[in-house]
Parts: structure tokens; sequence; C-alpha cells
């Protein structure tokens, strides 16, 4: 073959997720939730109609859309959902941030944001965070194309919180201010509340972290009539039906089930915050987390590759990432207290080898 059909193909660096490893490990590098779905999940699935199968889904989410929206106490018209937050942020990206003028995001965040930019065209400026990992208000009050902030952050763990948001909003009424809420459901504050006051923003959430539906794929995004608005447009633009029937029924099963949400929460933020408080106690540096993982630091990207490698080795598998301010660090996802046990032990054991 001599012809240059080659020259058009799509040559953008993806993202790179956490492995999924086909043995049995310990689990600890992608954040997911180590309890399994609510019953009502579980009875909803099991219920399925599947002869209803045949037939297209609702176009909007149906009731998972009204069950979200019961949930966070506001009309289903400011509520959207899709096939995981990924295509939701991905989307928003392209509906909100259509100006010539660079977005703005974090140098340590969720390293799908660059991604995006590059596969939809949108130029963005890194405005880097302090050394504690955290953003300075000042450097979002300049002129831009709009704002992305993960907060609670990833991979750092740490919480904004609503007064820094709210400073960044009066500060920024021209452009759309993105927050990738992703981890609020562990976090102390919640920038929901904050889209009645505010029509430039937009917040998006996941059924991957808090929910135990990581494999259903469902996200959502919550703002101002006119954004959710241009969201369905731009999703009748490229894929009118992306919530399918099974994820719709489980999805309002697990929106709905407010206790069962309430007690998984609840637990996995206590075995966080034990967790943090162990690593502290074996030298390493461990911010207070608002999310469901610990970004533990090691000292040296030495020490922390030789942490992930041994880790590994015992089959507990951490994310390490090697790039620049992070790459002497780990995210360690919070499982159940027993896995925890297992991976300090194993700390334990790498600090004894490291001594002698
Ligand atoms: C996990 C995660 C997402 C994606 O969630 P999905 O709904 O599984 O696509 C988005 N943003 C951040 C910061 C995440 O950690």
């Amino acid at each position: 073959m001599s012809g240059d059909w080659k020259k058009g193909l799509y040559e953008g660096e993806p993202y790179v997720s956490g492995e999924q490893p086909t043995r049995p490990v310990i689990k600890l590098n992608t954040n997911e939730n180590p309890y399994p779905p609510s019953p009502n999940v579980i009875r909803a699935i099991r219920d399925l109609d599947t002869d209803s199968l045949r037939l297209y889904p609702k176009q909007d989410g149906g009731n998972l859309r009204v069950a979200l929206a019961a949930h966070y106490g506001i009309s289903k018209e400011n509520v959207f959902v899709g096939n995981g937050s990924d295509e939701v942020l991905a989307l928003a990206f392209r509906t909100c941030f259509g100006t010539d003028a660079p977005i703005l995001f974090a140098d340590v965040t969720y390293s799908f944001y660059p991604v995006w930019c590059a596969f939809l065209g949108i130029s963005y400026e890194i405005v880097p965070l302090n050394e504690n990992f955290f953003p300075a208000a000042e450097d979002y009050k300049r002129p831009n194309g709009g704002i992305v902030l993960c907060d609670p952050n990833a991979p750092t763990s740490i919480g904004m919180g609503n007064d820094f948001l709210r400073e960044i909003l009066e500060a920024n009424q021209d452009s759309i201010v993105l927050v990738d809420a992703a981890y609020a459901d562990f976090a102390e504050e919640d920038a929901v509340p904050l889209t009645a006051k505010y029509a430039n923003l937009l917040v998006t959430g996941t059924f991957s972290k808090s929910r135990s539906l990581a494999g259903l794929r469902i996200g959502f995004a919550i703002g101002s009539l006119e954004i959710i608005h241009a969201l369905m447009a731009a999703k009748d633009s490229f894929n009118s039906y992306p919530v399918g029937r099974a994820a719709i029924v489980a999805g309002e099963a697990a929106a709905s089930d407010e206790e069962y949400f309430r007690m998984t929460t609840e637990r996995i933020k206590r075995t966080r915050d034990e967790t943090g408080e162990r690593l502290r106690a074996l030298g390493f540096d461990a911010p207070k987390s608002q999310t469901n993982f610990i970004f533990a630091g090691c000292g040296t990207p030495q020490r922390a590759r030789a942490l992930f490698e041994y880790l590994r080795s015992q089959d507990i598998y951490v994310r390490y990432f090697d790039m620049p301010r992070v790459n002497d660090r780990l995210r360690i996802s919070i499982g159940r207290p027993e896995e925890m046990d297992a991976l300090i032990s194993e700390v334990e054991v790498f600090l004894e080898n490291e001594r002698s």
C-alpha cells in the first residue's frame, strides 16, 4: 500500500488510567469503592424488564435525572446525566469553552483535562498550585476562556472549599467555572448549592466512587438552565442516548438509597482518617484528605517508586505518577479496613527492610 491514508489519523496523547489486574489483588489504585452497590441497585438490575431493552432509553436519563434532583433538592431541569463523568466533562469542555481565550487549570490536577483540550482544540494555561498543593485565588483573576477546578482535587486529596470557589466565581462572572466534584461526597463541603446563585457554575459528579458503580458508567452535571440546555444540545449532536436502561434503573436506585449512601461514605471516611494517621505515624507526609484516597509523600521519587514496586510484589496495587512535583508520592485508594491493615503491615515490612 502506497497511499497517504494515515495523514488524517488521530495522533493525540491519550489519558492513561490505573491498571485493572485480572488476578485478585488488594486494589487501591483507581479510587473505586470497596463496598458493593446499594442492595436496591442489585434488586433493580435483577428486576430489569429485559423485553424493554428492545427500546431506546429516555434521552435525558428519565428517572435517574429525577432521583438526582431529589437527592440534591433541586429541579430536574438543572440536572444532566451521561455515560460516566469523563463523558460529561468532555461534553462540558466542548459546551462551555467555545471562545478562543485559554482556559485555566492547575498543574497538579486530573490529568484528563489537557487531554480533552488537545482532543477538542481548546487552548489552556496552567496555573501552578503552591507548595502545599493549594491554588491561589489571585491567579484566577485574569482574562480567561473558562476555569476548571477539581474540588476536592485529584491526586492531591485536598479540598478548596466553597469560600474559595465563591471568590473565584465573584471574580469571573464573564466565563464559566467548571467544578469537577468527583470526590465531593467524601468532603466537608459540596459546591452544588452554589449553582443556585451562580448561573456560570457547572458542577460535575460521578457514581463511580461514592455510589460503587464504576462499572456501570454514570456521571452527571448540575447547573443553570442555560448551561444544561447547551449541554443537552451538545449531547444530541454527539450521542442522543448516553445512559442505557440498566444504568437508569440502577442509578435511580443508588441515588434514592440515602441511608446506604451515608453508611458507606461514613465508613470510608473513618477508614481514610485512620489510615492517614497511621501513615503519618510511620513518617509519611499525608495531607488531610477530603476524598476516598490518600496522597502519601515518601520523601524522594526513588523511595516512592521502591515502595510502589514492593507493594505491587505483595499484590497490593497503589498508584504512582511519574510526573514533576508528585513523583515522590503514592496515591492510595481507601479500601476495607482489613485491606488497609494489610497495606500498613506491608509498609512496615518495607520500612524494616530499608533499615537493615
Ligand atoms: C474518577 C474521576 C472522574 C471520572 O469518573 P467516571 O464517572 O468514572 O468517568 C472524573 N474526575 C475525576 C477527578 C475523577 O477522579
